[in-house]
């Protein structure tokens, strides 16, 4: 699955308000007190194939089904115990046979646990071992919640419309059909469709064996899957248009869209044609179905989610209008930005068909086999697909400087992580589990080297396909295959939460390094770890490498020191290119060295990009001063690499809303200072795209604009409103480029108040009369941008109105530092107002509940109360911010 990213920034908390379970007969026992509150269902039976009939009632928003499951009964028992929820079981249906005998074994006591989630019979007599037939008829609704089995909706000529969608991971099959929904119960999955309105789209997992009308309505019969998970099952039903396309080994793939749109599925069309012949060359292994399905969701929870053969997408992360077709600079809203993210997101899904679908991680713990694994498998995709996007450049900034920031928390978990209760699951989707385990990967296959990294997946796909594997199933194929001691080295990664900071001296022309547990706040952390350590000595052909086992190493560099009077070559870096996951902090001759290099542009992108982000963190903890970050900061002036530029807009973003608590007075300056960063790539870059320039480029305009506008640069404004409202008379003028429509919307909002709305009134215009999720998205991010206490107000409640989806809301959210006051307000004001609603919308989100989530923001409030108090102690941050702006008037 694929989170949305701004989801991660919304620390949100709601409960389960779903109607409960319930069983249509009265015979309800007691029969269940041995299987409550188990973490997982009990082994005595097996389910080997499920026939699945379906009956969905798009009208009136509920199903029916049945299911014949043909079940191993492997220990004598008198129970079956499956799971099921928010489902009407028909008790009178329930019959467990076996073919052998001829026998039937009646109706059995039927149990609920709603706890548990679990549907447990009782039998009269003990089942033999051996096969048998389970059966059992239900009734559910089609909810409104973006997982089970639910309903989106959809405009089709003015008429509201639904469709009924799945969404099953991690454990919400149980919603749609008792089933044994775990992970490691693998089956296969027969599935038919009732009384499906003709003219609709019926997809499902496989392709369709046979379809049968009557009258208006149709039978569709699939073709039954390979071996897979409950969690992998997937049923989408609507009106849809689609594009399709072979691969070379003639497997099917269609992108299906809303009608009228499926022109803006080509670009993702063709990224999952050249990405599954890619991973086919890579694992050694082709595609495994007969055919792939890629559908766009109008409403959705998650990014997307990689449903074996029938991959669903919200739409953002699916469909964009043509970057290259000559008609497309007409009414072109795409973005280079997001024709990434589109790829990004496609790469993920399909890595999964092997990485997660055909190999399966045997219980949520190694959830990061799955979710690590695709994230670092797309970057390799994206950058054979695309070269010209320099991908491993942003790994840094989107994959490994995220998870180094939550994996400095007290309040982290290790990446392989105990669940004891499915309720626990969807916390662990998590940057842990995606980004700290890609980064992981990365950081191992620095370790044994690309080839050799790459033959052990190819063996351990083969050796557990159609089957499931844990976190040490891996390590041994690395271990045999790399010969090096891969399980010792990387338990300490995945089996304690954190990270090491090396502290580094030159002392006697002999390195010291000093690890230690790197954490934001006071305490002191005992982790200790095996590191694979890199380092370059002014140059990056002489890149040496070894194993960190102990606390502290001496490494001789009486070399590096013989023949060097260069200052351009003075410089010592530890983790070349940031393939590690710890921070390194230099002593102060070595930093002043390094600075000298990143001014003279000595260092590479990634490593300019890695000290600073060390750099803000030791900042945020409080063992850097604000001072001395600013005075270092002034050593990107001259940066034009989009990714540096990336992080460092970020990084006066979180200084900006810090220094508004703790020292207000030095805003404007520090605003000046920070403008002044940017002013040298916003001159070269300008406003208008120009010929032959790199995609990056194209993304960094967009950003430093943007960032301007929120510094209230004048200049960047004045020139955004002229060319917005150039745009407003002709929506075809070249004026405003999508890659800088934000940034004017951006600069809109800094000049609208209470009293003149017209520039709001302007984009609440191009946000209804527009039908594409992306523009929509664009709008929305800005509004709440505005400096403006009561507009903000007005966002939010924009935000919250019927003209948003629920699953767009939260990009409202993104609001300025004067918003952050009236945004928690808007909250409490909406708990009460608008609780029940709100309540629904976070009970929904990925990232919802829950206790680890809500104890990380609690954590992070305290380490920014921690980090106001030492700034407004920083004596020498007045001085020092008044020689870095450029005008001190
Ligand atoms: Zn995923």
């Amino acid at each position: 699955m694929n989170l949305l990213k701004s989801f991660c920034a919304c620390s949100c908390f709601g409960k389960k308000e779903s109607p409960s379970s319930s069983t249509s007969h009265d015979r309800l026992s007691e029969p269940t007190s041995d299987f409550k509150g188990q973490p997982r269902l009990p082994r005595f039976a097996v389910p080997k194939r499920y026939d699945i009939q379906l009956k969905p009632d798009l009208a009136a928003c509920k199903f029916g089904g049945n299911v014949a499951i043909d079940v191993d009964i492997v220990a004598d028992t008198r129970f079956i115990v499956l799971n099921a929820a928010q489902l009407s079981i028909d008790s009178g249906s329930v019959s467990f046979s076996h073919p052998n005998s001829n026998k039937v074994f009646g109706t059995p006591k039927v149990g609920m646990v709603e706890a548990d989630e679990i549907l447990v019979l009782e039998f009269a007599e003990t089942l033999p071992t051996g096969m048998g037939v389970l059966t059992v008829g239900f009734e559910g609704v089609l909810n409104d919640k973006m997982k089970g089995f639910y309903r989106s909706t959809y405009d089709h000529n003015g008429e509201k419309k639904n469709m009924a969608v799945t969404q099953f991971e991690p454990a919400y099959a149980r919603q749609c059909f008792p089933c044994w929904d775990e992970p490691a119960f693998k089956a296969k999955f027969k599935i038919t469709l009732l009384d499906v309105p003709s003219e609709l789209v019926a997809l499902s997992n496989m392709p369709v064996e046979e379809e049968l009308s009557t009258g208006n309505l149709k039978t569709v019969y699939y073709e039954e899957s390979p071996v897979m998970s409950s969690y992998l099952v997937a049923v989408v039903i609507g009106l849809f248009d689609y594009i399709e396309d072979h691969t070379s080994d003639g497997i099917k793939v269609r992108v299906y869209s809303q009608v009228g749109k499926a022109n803006q599925g080509k670009f993702a069309l063709n990224v999952a044609l050249q990405t599954l012949g890619f991973y086919k060359d890579y694992f050694h292994m082709p595609y495994s179905l007969p055919k792939l399905d890629m559908v766009a969701i109008p409403d959705f929870a998650a990014g997307a989610m990689e449903n074996y053969g029938l991959v669903t997408y919200r739409e953002t992360a699916l469909l964009l209008d043509d970057l290259h077709s000559a008609a497309a600079n007409k009414q072109r809203v795409s973005t280079v930005a997001v024709a990434l993210c589109v790829a990004t997101v496609v790469a993920h899904e399909l890595a999964h068909q092997w990485f997660g679908n055909l190999v399966t991680m045997e219980w949520w713990t190694d959830l990061w086999l799955n979710e690590g694994f695709a994230t670092w498998m797309s970057y390799l995709a994206k950058d054979k697909l695309f070269p010209e996007w320099e991908i491993w450049t942003q790994f840094f900034d989107h994959e490994t400087s995220e998870g180094l920031r939550l994996d400095g928390l007290e309040e982290s978990h290790p990446i392989e992580v105990e669940v004891n209760h499915a309720s626990e699951i969807d916390e662990i989707f998590d940057t842990i589990s995606y980004r700290k385990g890609a980064s992981i990967i990365q950081m191992l296959k620095g370790y044994v080297g690309g080839p050799c990294f790459q033959n052990s997946l190819a063996t351990y796909i083969k050796r557990h396909e159609l089957s499931n594997a844990k976190t040490d199933d891996l390590w041994a194929v690395l271990k045999e295959v790399c010969n090096e001691p891969v399980d010792k080295i990387m338990d300490s990664w995945t089996k304690q939460k954190g990270y090491p900071v090396l502290s580094v001296r030159v002392k006697n022309q002999t390195l010291e390094i000093k690890q230690s547990q790197f954490l934001y706040g006071d305490s002191d952390g005992h982790g200790q770890w095996i590191i694979p350590i890199t380092y370059c000595c002014g140059d990056y052909d002489s890149s040496k490498s070894f194993l960190m086992e102990k606390k502290s190493e001496t490494h001789d560099i009486k070399d590096f020191f013989s023949d060097n009077n260069d200052p351009a070559r003075s410089w010592i870096k530890l983790n070349v290119e940031q393939v590690g996951f710890f921070r390194v902090k230099y002593d102060d001759g070595m930093a002043a060295k390094l600075r000298y290099a990143i001014e003279n542009k000595c260092l590479s992108v990634t490593d300019r990009l890695g000290i600073l982000d060390d750099s803000f963190a030791f900042c945020m903890a409080r063992q850097m001063s604000l001072t001395s970050l600013l005075t270092f900061m002034a050593a990107y002036k001259e940066e034009l690499e989009h990714t540096v530029l990336s992080n460092l807009i970020k990084i006066t973003d979180k200084v900006i809303r810090i220094v508004a608590d703790a020292r207000p007075e030095l805003m404007n300056y520090i605003k000046q200072f920070f403008t002044s960063l940017f002013l040298h790539s916003a001159a070269n870059l300008g406003w208008d795209p120009k010929q032959g320039e790199s995609h990056l480029d194209a993304m960094s305009r967009g950003d430093i604009f943007t960032a301007l506008a929120m510094l209230g640069h004048e200049e960047t404004i004045n020139e955004a409103i002229s060319r917005f409202n150039a745009f407003l008379d002709d929506r075809n003028t070249p004026l405003l480029h999508p890659d800088v429509r934000k940034a004017a919307y951006v600069a809109v909002m800094q000049k609208v108040t209470s009293s003149n709305k017209a520039g709001f009134e302007s984009l609440l215009r191009i946000y209804k009369e527009t039908d594409l999720s992306q523009e929509k998205i664009r709008v929305l991010g800005s509004l709440a941008s505005c400096p403006d206490e009561g507009m903000i107000q007005e966002a939010l409640n924009f935000a919250l109105s019927s003209e948003v989806r629920k699953q767009d809301a939260v990009f409202a959210l993104a609001v300025s530092k004067e918003g952050r006051e009236v945004a928690w307000k808007w909250l409490r004001f909406a708990s009460s107002e608008k609780g029940k609603e709100i309540g629904k919308f976070f009970a929904n989100r990925r990232n919802a509940s829950i206790e680890r989530t809500l104890k990380q923001s609690i954590e992070q409030v305290l380490i920014n109360a921690r980090w106001v108090q030492s700034i407004e102690k920083d004596k020498d941050l007045a001085n020092a911010v008044n020689k870095l702006a450029p005008n001190k008037s």
